[in-house]
């Protein structure tokens, strides 16, 4: 079937998430004095790191608020850092901490460089969407933020609001449903290898997964998926 539609995956894929998050705990960490309190910057980068691994699937399964897992990680980060009474610090605290981080990450955040010139090629002949592991209203801001949100003329659909996260099948369904197209008609393009392109394959969406630091070959994935090392080769898909 022919494909008229392409649904993305945010962070990862149009959005370079890692790089602003580690610009923005570097610079928070100087500012509040902390940077010393780890061997080195990459070092404060690996245990927030996993610290956000660990917490962020609470959020996502519903057993944490958006705001509630963001205050754990912090309460779990500063008891790494080694400050005294972390583990006590109140939500409060810790949200404020947190969205002062998130200034300072939010100050660089910008689109990969082959998102807008890939999103401009499909729009004109490709319903584009969005499905995301997120909160709508905050991929909606970071979107418009990196200059990609008018790109997507559908609803965002996330997995805060649509109620259940990748790689279940419901939300694929739910990103085809907001473009008006079945399942075999819909490309999804995501950085995640299970969540996003096991889980659209699964979901009967044409899978094709971002693997941006080329840790795999095309040899080495299941059936069903495609392999692109960057957004640009999807034009020539
Ligand atoms: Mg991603």
């Amino acid at each position: 079937m022919t494909i008229r539609g392409v649904l993305f995956d945010v962070d990862g894929t149009l959005y370079d998430y890692e790089k602003a998050e580690e610009f923005g705990l570097h610079e928070h960490l100087v500012a509040e004095e902390l940077s010393d309190r780890f061997e080195s910057p990459a070092e404060a980068l690996r245990v927030w790191r996993e610290v956000r691994e660990e917490e962020y699937p609470r959020f996502l399964s519903g057993e944490l608020t958006f705001v509630a897992q963001k205050a754990e990680r912090i309460r779990r980060f500063l008891a790494q850092a080694g400050v005294v009474g972390a583990l006590e610090v109140t939500d409060e605290a810790a949200t404020a901490w947190f969205a002062s981080y998130a200034v300072r990450r939010d100050a660089v955040r910008r689109a990969f460089d082959d998102a807008q010139p890939t999103l401009g090629a499909l729009a004109g002949r490709f319903r584009l969407g969005v499905v995301s592991n997120s909160v709508t209203a905050h991929q909606r801001a970071k979107l418009d933020a990196i200059g990609l949100l008018g790109y997507f003329t559908e609803p965002l659909v996330c997995s805060q609001e649509h109620g259940a996260a990748k790689p279940a099948a419901s939300i694929f369904l739910a990103g085809c449903e907001a473009l008006g197209l079945a399942p075999a008609e819909v490309a999804y393009v995501g950085d995640d290898y299970e969540k996003d392109a096991v889980g659209a394959r699964d979901a009967g969406l044409r899978a094709i997964w971002l693997d941006r630091s080329v840790s795999r070959g095309p040899g080495a994935v299941d059936a069903g998926i495609r392999v692109i090392t960057s957004l640009t080769e999807l034009t020539g898909l």
